[in-house]
């Protein structure tokens, strides 16, 4: 059983048939599907699976925090079940790949106190960008 299945499972999440083949799809490391792809992958599972029962399992897993939103520079949003690790992304420029990186130092900490404006602040995205190996 996939990672983020298993999560959904221990959320009591009920596990349809179409919820269970978008979480399976959805899961790995790396992962950063736009909604289109997650449908095409689902599709050849499951090949009765509406454009909108994906858009909308999809918002579901975001909106309990089971899966990040990801936007790149206008492209279509990207959906990441990478979300209890902490984690920046690294974007190609040209073909759009995304990688999940670790930079050494805590984004958070790297705002002074005094450009935060009173806030608490809760979470940092940092994009790095670039072109990746197949691209250069
Ligand atoms: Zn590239
Ligand atoms: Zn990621």
């Amino acid at each position: 059983m996939s990672d983020l299945l298993e999560r959904l499972r221990e959320r009591g999440w009920r596990i349809t048939a179409q919820r269970r083949v978008v979480a399976e799809v959805l899961d790995g490391d790396h992962v950063h599907l736009t909604a289109d792809e997650v449908h095409a992958r689902a599709t050849a599972r499951l090949p009765e699976i509406s454009r909108a029962t994906v858009y909308n399992t999809l918002g579901e897993m975001v909106t309990i925090g089971e899966v990040i939103e990801v936007a790149t520079d206008g492209r279509a949003k990207r959906y990441d079940p990478n979300a209890h690790h902490p984690h920046q992304h690294l974007v190609c420029s040209r073909c759009g790949t995304v990688r999940d990186v670790r930079p050494t130092g805590d984004p958070l900490a790297a705002l002074p106190a005094d450009e935060r404006f009173g806030f608490t602040v809760s979470a940092a995205e940092v994009t790095y960008r670039g072109l990746c190996p197949d691209c250069v």
